[in-house]
């Protein structure tokens, strides 16, 4: 088929790189028909396979190999950069993250004549800072909206905001707009969140962001604007326990709370043999118990109490779309089981006091 848009995915295989892959090849996506171009760092795994996209194994951190296989992309209509790239201090996150977004620009912004939109997607941290200053500097106070100035502090978001205003300067009529979702459900085997939890959180549901910067494609009111995305609700990650639960037939779970606060990094460091008896038992595909979560982050993100973003102005915008967190939970671990990349309940059959 003829298709009147064609995009190129940053970061296929991530959390948001994947909803994007399964929405933009439908029928009824708004601007399609799309072709689509997916870039990522790896080999095409295999639950990436069946997405109708152009798969292109790059390396962008990687100037020569970025230049040579992206400027050959010369019908890309619209970019989505969902890649990032995690370092040590946030002077290193904005070096590499700056460079692999403007070695991205570059061999795309001058050979693709027909370039129309880029959506760049940062998060909540634009409002509160990075994640090696949590809890040390003042953050704004909450609800944050698009209009609050940046912090006085370094922040990789920031860099790849300025590399887009540069970058699209230079081709006149080429339009973007900033994406800000706060912690994402979604499907990616490589990021994965359980937490317990007494205080409102939010999320954001991965296909409703890739609904979002499609939107902000099509819509003219959303071109060279910044909006915050989430799901437009509130939940307790303690009733998120409860349904997790639910999905692999536990009745009984959760731990003994007590002053001292847990660190899943460390719970989870002696597990790696347990996950390995998991992945066998429940035929899943095989992973290592770091690449399904991300325990360092959990721990982070859970050591403070959620800023809620306000949705105000994508609204205003036009955008109306939402979910309920819940059911975005319930969603996603549906699909993780589906796919084979979680699942324990033969584990647990076998191992009712669940593997200790
Ligand atoms: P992700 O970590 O789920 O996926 C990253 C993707 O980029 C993968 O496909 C990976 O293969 C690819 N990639 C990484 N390095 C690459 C390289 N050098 N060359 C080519 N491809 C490479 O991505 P994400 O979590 O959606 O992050 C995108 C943005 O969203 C980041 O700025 C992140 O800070 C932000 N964000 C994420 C969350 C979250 O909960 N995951 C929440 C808020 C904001």
């Amino acid at each position: 088929r003829d298709s009147k848009s064609v995009a190129l995915v940053v970061g296929v295989t991530g959390i948001v790189g994947n909803s994007f892959a399964e929405i933009l090849p439908l029928a009824d996506t708004p601007g399609g028909p799309w072709k689509v171009y997916g870039v990522a760092r790896g080999k095409r795994p295999n639950w990436n396979e069946d997405n109708p996209v152009e798969y292109i194994q790059c390396d962008i951190s990687d100037r020569n190999q970025t230049q040579s296989k992206l400027s050959l992309l010369t019908d890309v209509t619209h970019i989505f950069y969902v890649t990032w790239a995690s370092r040590e201090t946030e002077s290193e996150n904005c070096k590499i993250n700056g460079l692999m977004f403007r070695n991205v620009l570059e061999a795309v912004i001058l050979n693709a004549h027909n370039l129309r939109h880029i959506c760049l997607q940062t998060g909540t941290k634009h409002y509160v800072g990075p994640f090696q200053f949590f809890g040390k500097i003042e953050a704004h106070d909450p609800p944050f909206t698009e209009d609050l100035p940046r912090l006085e502090f370094p922040n990789f978001y920031y860099t790849l905001e300025d590399i887009l205003f540069q970058e699209v300067s230079k081709k006149e009529g080429l339009t973007w707009s900033v994406h800000r979702p706060d912690n994402i459900f979604g499907f990616s085997p490589h990021s994965l969140m359980s937490i317990v939890w007494n205080c409102y959180a939010i999320a954001s549901d991965g296909d409703l962001i890739a609904e979002h910067e499609i939107w902000a494609c099509v819509d003219p009111s959303a071109k060279n604007e910044a909006f915050n995305i989430h799901n437009g609700d509130v939940f307790k990650w303690k009733h998120l326990w409860k349904v997790l639960g639910e999905q692999f037939g536990l009745e009984e779970y959760g731990f003994v709370e007590t002053e001292k606060r847990i660190s899943l990094a460390e719970t989870m460091k002696e597990k790696g043999a347990v996950w390995e008896e998991i992945v066998r038992e429940n035929q899943l595909l095989p992973t290592k118990l770091e690449e399904v979560g991300a325990w360092w982050f959990v721990d982070l993100i859970f050591g403070g109490e959620a800023s809620i973003p306000s949705m105000n102005k994508s609204k205003e915008h036009g955008f109306l779309g939402f979910r309920n967190s819940k059911k975005s939970f319930i969603s996603w671990i549906e699909k993780m089981k589906a796919s084979k990349v979680l699942d324990v309940t033969k584990f647990l059959d076998e191992h009712p006091a669940g593997g200790e």
